[in-house]
């Protein structure tokens, strides 16, 4: 018996009492706690955290201004401490014990120790091991808008988060790109931080504004330029304007966006979790713990909500990690008791 498993000896090598897929601040969170509860736990981590563009990492009390890398290394080395295995790989697929028939393709190593809530996760690298439980920690994909040059600066100077990058931005030259009517909703925010805000119009027509939202813009003194924006204009690798359709400059120091988000819910929806569409991408329904509509199947991050900071993604997956201890506990406490005496 190790240190880190209660109950090491009833599995083999590529069994765990859960798999984490998704080594990001969420992910990591839930493993750390599992460790620490002596849970045989796999992390299976692609390598591509959502705010890697970004030299700092701001708002999480204790770590502001980390960069974001040393965070999430800080947290591997936390999770070794309690034998959490990590391994740099992509869960490809996963299914439920339950959908599969004995000596199907894709059953699980060891067969006879299949349970109607476990699952089998195939990885790219070809190993498939299997879960009591599992957590889809896998965060999501910003989209840009086509700009030219848009994306080399996002994370930098072009920016989509007053909470993670406005005090740095304060008091600059500020543009917003509009992509929908709702960029004036980012436009007024903004003007917290700078008083020199201009909303660029874009592709979104003048008249697509609400009248409460030109109403606030004027209040707030956010110049609003309609027009295409063509390019950026970057000097000794710094934004210093925004070009428009019809060749003027617009000198801007930021330039603020809104991507588009694209949950990673790949997993979650071929194990057939209740999804719900929101304005901002599809995401789980899940209890206040993070439990899917799916037993054993949790989400817990930027996988399970667009608007979860790194802090907010660490405490989903804090909650997460202790949730399914428990459950895994009453769950074998359970089966002990039914035993025959
Ligand atoms: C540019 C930028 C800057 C930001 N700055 C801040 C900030 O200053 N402060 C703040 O609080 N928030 C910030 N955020 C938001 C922050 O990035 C998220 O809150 C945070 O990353 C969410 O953590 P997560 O664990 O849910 O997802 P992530 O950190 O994105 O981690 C998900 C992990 O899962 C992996 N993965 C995905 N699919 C698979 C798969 N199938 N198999 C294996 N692994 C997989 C990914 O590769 C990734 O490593 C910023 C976001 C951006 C875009």
């Amino acid at each position: 018996m190790t240190e880190s498993s209660g109950n090491a000896d009833n599995y083999n090598e590529n069994s765990y009492d859960v798999v984490v897929v998704g080594g990001g601040a969420a992910g990591l969170s839930a493993a750390l706690v599992l460790g620490r509860a002596r849970r045989r736990t796999l992390v299976v981590d692609a390598g591509e955290p959502r705010n890697a563009p970004s030299a700092h990492l701001h708002g999480y009390l204790s770590r502001d201004g980390m960069a974001p890398a040393d965070f999430l290394a800080v947290g591997r080395e936390e999770i070794a401490r309690y034998g959490v295995e990590l391994v740099r790989d992509r869960a490809l697929t996963a299914i439920r014990d339950a959908d599969l028939t004995p000596g199907a393709p894709g059953r699980a190593p060891g067969g006879s120790d299949l349970t109607p809530d476990g699952f089998t996760v195939t990885l790219a690298s070809g190993r498939t091991v299997r879960a009591r439980h599992l957590v889809v920690a896998t965060g999501l994909r910003d989209e840009l808008p086509p700009l030219p040059g848009l994306a080399a600066r996002f994370g930098r100077d072009v920016i989509h988060c007053p909470y993670c990058h406005g005090w740095e931005a304060r008091d600059l030259p500020t543009g917003v790109l509009a992509t929908s009517p709702l960029s004036a909703h980012q436009a007024l925010m903004v003007t917290q931080w700078s008083d020199d805000v201009r909303l660029f119009l874009h592709e979104v027509p003048e008249s697509d504004l609400a009248d409460e939202d030109r109403r606030r813009l004027a209040a707030a003194g956010v110049e609003v330029v309609p027009g295409e924006v063509t390019g950026l204009v970057v000097t000794d690798d710094r934004l210093t304007g925004v070009r428009l359709g019809d060749g003027t400059v617009h000198d801007r120091a930021v330039l603020y966006v809104a991507p588009r988000p694209v949950p990673r819910d790949e997993l979650l929806t071929s194990l057939g979790a209740e999804m719900r569409e929101t304005p901002f991408g599809r995401y789980p329904v899940i209890d206040e713990r993070g439990l899917t509509s799916v037993p054993g199947l949790w989400a817990a991050g930027n996988a399970s909500g667009f608007a979860e900071q790194v802090v907010n993604a660490a405490s989903r997956g804090y909650r997460a990690g202790a949730a399914i201890n428990g459950e895994l506990l009453f769950a074998d406490l359970d089966a002990k008791a039914a035993e025959p005496a």
